[in-house]
């Protein structure tokens, strides 16, 4: 694992959302971007070296919307950025941890993506997060 690259945050409304984020930080999102096949609508605010992405569900049957529906809005991931993504996966395998989806998907902001269920990283979600460099 190189560094935390992002924290995930679910939100009701990220048009509301954007503008509570943008005053805490200081700065604009750099970028908006739909992942249609999570059913979400994200927004990306850079903090230095890390950054903020705010979710927001964009059907009922979305991660997001249950997330929220359980839990309210809030942090919903912690990200981290590794340079071998499928390396990871195999070594996180070995030493127990749960992984949801072995093979990477495609997620925002130009990254394949892995995630691991939080009941094996004591009850947060975990994405492990490539740069997609050639697509
Ligand atoms: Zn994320």
């Amino acid at each position: 694992m190189d560094k935390i690259e992002h924290l995930g945050i679910a939100v009701k409304d990220l048009k509301s959302a954007n503008t509570v984020y943008e005053k805490l930080l200081g700065v604009a999102p750099y970028k908006m971007e739909e992942v249609a096949s999570e059913g979400v609508m994200t927004s990306f605010f850079k903090c230095g070296e890390s950054k903020i992405e705010l979710l927001e569900a964009t059907k009922p049957e979305s991660a997001i919307a249950k997330f929220i529906e359980k839990k309210g809005e809030g942090i919903h991931h912690i990200a981290f950025s590794v340079t071998n993504i499928k390396a990871e996966v195999t070594r996180l395998k070995k030493e127990g941890f749960t992984v949801l989806n072995e093979e990477p998907k495609k997620g925002a902001d130009n990254k394949w993506v892995v995630f691991l269920h939080p009941k094996s990283t004591r009850g947060v979600l975990v994405e492990l997060c490539q740069e997609r460099n050639n697509e």
